[in-house]
């Protein structure tokens, strides 16, 4: 008998939290690294946020559990975010407010899968997806998409990996790692054909404010409404109010399904901290000001990271078009020799842009998809150009 239960020992770590760990050792141990790993916003919490959470801290009152699927003003609030910012109509009770998105996105595949279930996955992929799909006896089917598509999946590929297992096709726009935002039209397309076959979808709709150029976000239940009985939406306030500390998501779906997620979370983790629903409330019913900045902010820094990136020999890379980061293909490198080094990998590659270049970054294995690495660009412009800079210089030199 093992010590360890079989379907926990098959998890892997994060693989993004590890390159951030290991860059972070590097920086405690005085070497001056540059992370591109982390996915989270380098702003502060807006001060009206934190100003709510001050005033929560202080009321005796928000010292105790809440209702497990949340404050009901903030089931409702988030409810009526939704129909502000997707256009669709859904009540409070089909809210269940969870513990950061990562966590809706286990309760949500707890509650949606047996032993056996196949879900869709599409390639590259956010490294949690597999993982909360597997821990919950389900089977990821990958389907691979690369530049030639701009990473996003098509219709005749969805034919192809469908067998009469399939219970999800687990889609998100804008995409972690890819930055890929699908047009209103194929999300339309999507739906349909997830609705034709009888599919639930599973959506991720946490980069939704974060979209560049022409580039807009669409919310596939409303495009679709005949998926209403059928789709769970994923989101939350970490990457929009930069609240990624915060802890707080939330899934949205059909109330039998959220019923029943509600019930594992009673069982699980109760509720999320009073005190910071109080600020998600405050997040979520407040206007959109600070976070245009910030998507101001980072499209800026997109399209610099991405002008460097591109003008590197062997190094191809599409123009971000939503959430924060850059995937390039380093395929044109890899075999070559790189100082002392001869990667035949990204994952060899990234360690060699860690100990030679003191830059870290995610390599594609991560994320289903070797040949890649992800470069977060949510950190200051000084520390984006320096980092850049110095993998076009280390780069530079393959032979
Ligand atoms: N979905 C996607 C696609 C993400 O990239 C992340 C964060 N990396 C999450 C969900 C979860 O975010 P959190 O748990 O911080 O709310």
């Amino acid at each position: 008998m093992s010590r360890i239960a079989a379907r926990i020992a098959a998890i892997q770590e994060s693989a993004t939290l590890a390159v951030d760990a290991k860059a972070k050792a590097l920086k405690a141990a005085g070497e001056s690294v540059i992370g591109f790993g982390a996915g989270e916003p380098d702003f502060a919490t807006p001060q009206h946020i934190v100003d709510a959470a001050i005033a929560a801290c202080r009321d005796p009152l928000l010292h105790h559990y809440t209702p497990t699927a949340g404050l009901p003003e903030l089931r409702e609030a988030i409810a009526g975010k939704t129909k502000r910012d997707s256009g669709l109509s859904v009540s409070a009770a089909q809210v269940l407010v969870t513990n950061g998105g990562k966590h809706a996105v286990y309760n949500t595949f707890q509650t949606l899968l047996d032993p056996g279930d196949e879900v869709l996955l599409l390639a590259p992929y956010w490294t949690t997806y597999p993982e909360a799909i597997t821990l919950a006896g389900g089977v990821p089917v990958v389907i691979a998409t690369d530049e030639t598509t701009q990473f996003r999946v098509t219709l005749e590929q969805l034919d192809v990996a469908r067998t009469i297992r399939t219970k999800v096709l687990l889609f998100v726009s804008p995409s972690n790692p890819t930055g890929a935002v699908y047009p209103p039209e194929e999300i339309e397309a999507i739906g349909r054909w997830a609705s034709r076959c009888g599919i639930f979808v599973v959506t991720d709709e946490i980069y939704e404010h974060l979209t560049f150029g022409d580039h807009v976000h669409a919310s596939m239940p409303t495009l679709v409404p005949d998926l209403a009985d059928a789709c769970v939406v994923l989101n939350g306030v970490a990457k929009t109010y930069a609240m990624t500390g915060w802890r707080v998501g939330w899934m949205i779906g059909p109330p039998d399904i959220v019923k029943a997620a509600t019930n594992l979370q009673s069982h699980s983790t109760s509720n999320v901290s009073n005190v910071a629903q109080v600020a998600a409330l405050a997040a979520v019913s407040g206007d959109l000001e600070a976070v245009a900045e910030m998507r101001a902010a980072f499209e800026r820094r997109g399209r610099l990271m991405h002008r460097m990136l591109a003008a590197i020999p062997g190094v191809t890379c599409l123009e971000p078009q939503g959430a924060f980061y850059c995937f390039p293909s380093f395929t044109g490198l890899l075999g070559k020799s790189i100082g002392a080094n001869r990667p035949e990998t990204t994952l060899a590659l990234c360690e060699v842009l860690l100990e030679v270049a003191k830059v870290a970054v995610v390599p594609g294995e991560a994320f289903g998809a070797p040949g890649y690495a992800r470069l977060s660009f949510a950190l200051s412009d000084d520390d984006l150009g320096e980092g850049v800079r110095r993998i076009a210089e280390l780069l530079s030199d393959a032979r």
